[in-house]
């Protein structure tokens, strides 16, 4: 007989660094030990979790007091090296309580922006989950600097749960979700459900974040409304509250924002695009001919005739934005040539496609 629990499904959980870290940014264990619980009532029950925390760089702070020629950007990243260790020990400790192994995994932009890093990431969380490993994921931010950072880890949970296909995210920070005023002032009230189409839901969104993280109600918005698209419930809940994942996944009535995930789900290449859009590198221009044979229905790749013009410095593979000759980004793709070679075959007609169409993303199609 096969004893295997039924997979309940994939959930992606985002601890903000505000949920785990007292006023004075060291870490509150108290409240880490509640998170670790409901993580492990639900691996129990049968969910592939995985976890994406925060609170590195808060919890190394009170470790140090860099000196004067140190300049912000080392201090983080010191901080970030002496916190992450703690975070990770106090994981590894609660979670070993439960029986699960709780591993490491720390990702940079450029993790994503390479296709085959991207799936060497896939293929090492795959066999975590696989191994029963529970996956604690957090930036690299020792050696992330700030042009090359995720804004925060809002957008490195949103990636990490489309690479890994979850089916739903939960963003927990200080705050119930998204309220239509300034939460607890009169007449605010808690958006219960929003779907992808949902419009003006921004202007009630005040721009100010939380103390320490790097994230606020806005990018969270926006990542949700993004993943959300691609066929993933998202909920925006207080990591403060007791029980609050496993209320979520009981279906309790509990405060939370939903952004409801939209039907269609994009297959792998195209997700790994869909993401991609600040790793690109360079701009190629292309023709009349060439836009509308990208935007039609058929299955079209971009061939060097319909080229214009190249922009920026471009390797073999990397990613580039594809714009009309109104200026308009039409989409992006995959590079087969280098931008020096591509330069050399603007409107030449060559069999091999500058982006073959399995690695061509067009905006108002995919
Ligand atoms: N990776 C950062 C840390 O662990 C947090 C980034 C964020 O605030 O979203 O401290």
């Amino acid at each position: 007989m096969n004893n295997k629990k039924p997979g309940l499904g994939r959930v992606a959980v985002k601890v903000g660094t505000n949920v785990i870290t007292n006023a004075d940014g060291s870490l509150n264990t108290g409240r880490m030990l509640r998170l670790v619980e409901q993580v492990a009532v639900l691996i129990k029950q049968g969910y592939e979790v995985i976890l994406i925390s925060s609170g590195a760089v808060a919890a190394g702070r009170g470790d140090l007091k860099p000196s004067r020629k140190t300049s912000l950007i080392a201090s983080k990243q010191i901080w970030a090296a002496l916190g992450q260790v703690k975070l990770m020990s106090n994981y590894q400790f609660f979670f070993g309580k439960y029986g699960i192994p709780a591993g490491q995994v720390l990702a940079t932009k450029e993790s994503f922006s390479d296709r085959l890093h991207y799936l060497n990431m896939k293929n090492c969380i795959t066999g975590m989950l696989e191994n029963k490993v529970l996956p604690i994921v957090n930036e690299n931010d020792t050696i992330s600097i700030n042009e090359l950072m995720f804004t925060d880890n809002d957008e490195l949970s949103g990636m990490i749960s489309s690479m890994m296909d979850c089916s739903i995210l939960i963003l927990l920070s200080n705050v119930d979700g998204i309220y239509t005023g300034t939460p607890g002032m009169p007449g605010s009230e808690l958006l219960r459900i929003l779907d992808t189409d949902a419009t003006n839901v921004d202007r009630y969104i005040t721009s100010s974040k939380s103390s320490f993280g790097r994230g606020g109600m806005l990018s969270k918005y926006s990542i949700a409304r993004q993943i959300a698209g691609e066929g993933i419930d998202v909920f925006i809940a207080n990591g403060m509250r007791d029980s609050i994942i496993t209320d979520i996944l009981k279906g309790r009535d509990v405060p939370y924002t939903r952004i409801a995930a939209a039907p269609k789900r994009k297959n792998g290449v195209k997700k790994w695009l869909y993401h991609s859009n600040t790793f690109a590198r360079g701009i190629v221009y292309v023709n009349e001919g060439a836009r509308d044979a990208l935007l039609s229905s058929r299955a079209s790749s971009l061939l060097m005739i319909g080229v214009t013009r190249i922009e920026g410095f471009f390797k073999k593979g990397d990613i580039v934005r594809i714009f009309d000759s109104k200026d308009r980004q039409i989409g992006l793709g995959k590079s087969q040539y280098d931008s020096e070679k591509a330069e050399m075959y603007i409107g030449e007609k060559l069999k091999k496609p500058l982006v073959k169409y399995d690695y061509l993303l067009i905006n108002s199609k995919n």
